[in-house]
């Protein structure tokens, strides 16, 4: 490898699915520009954004699909799904209904991507005090039931942003690229 910037070593395609609202979106901005906007983002036209980073002294490229707003109706197209290594499934914490429909998400990801996909569950909007509808707790807990990891994010305050993304990362590159280790 050379030390072009722009070089890499793998590349790992990850993906965002959950309800609409929940800031999938806004956390693929922080975590690729790490810039936020607090006005609704229509997706239209975005496919995917990518990162580099470096995990063990290996460049790893992200390439981050978003739904480009397909989400709306819970009818993701089975090409989205398609070579996804790692998926973050993001609800909201003040937005119950997003939570509760984290189950339809996880049976569609099963139904649509490979079956060893890595999986993390994230509960997004956590800068947000008053008008929580979901705790900690309960994330962690549904989690569970899935053999998920659980982090809560912001966005908006960057919190939990960058460990969401490599957390994901790290579990694709131990089964994946590096399974020996
Ligand atoms: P998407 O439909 O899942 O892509 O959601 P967006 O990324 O478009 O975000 C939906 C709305 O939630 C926007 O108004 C964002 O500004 C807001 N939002 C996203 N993430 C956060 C966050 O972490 N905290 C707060 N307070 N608002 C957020
Ligand atoms: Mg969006």
């Amino acid at each position: 490898m050379t030390s072009n910037t722009a070089s890499y070593d793998n590349l790992v395609k990850l993906l965002l699915v959950g309800d609409s609202g929940v800031g999938k979106s806004c956390l693929l901005l922080r975590f690729t520009d790490d810039s936020f906007t607090p006005s609704f983002i229509t997706t239209v036209g975005i496919d995917f954004k990518v990162r580099t980073i470096d995990l063990d002294g290996r460049r790893i490229k992200l390439q981050i699909w978003d739904t480009a707003g397909q989400e709306r109706f819970r009818t993701i197209t089975t090409s989205y799904y398609r070579n996804a290594m790692g998926i973050l499934i993001v609800y909201d914490v003040t937005d119950k209904r997003s939570f509760d429909n984290i189950p339809t998400w996880i049976r569609q990801v099963e139904e649509h991507a490979s079956q060893s996909v890595d999986k993390l569950l994230v509960g997004n909007k956590c800068d947000v005090d008053t008008g929580r509808a979901v705790t900690y707790e309960e994330g962690l807990q549904l989690a569970a039931e899935y053999s998920m990891p659980f982090m809560e994010t912001s966005a908006k305050s960057s919190r939990g942003v960058e460990e969401s993304f490599y957390t994901l990362a790290k579990m694709v590159k131990k089964r994946v690229i590096d399974p020996e280790e």
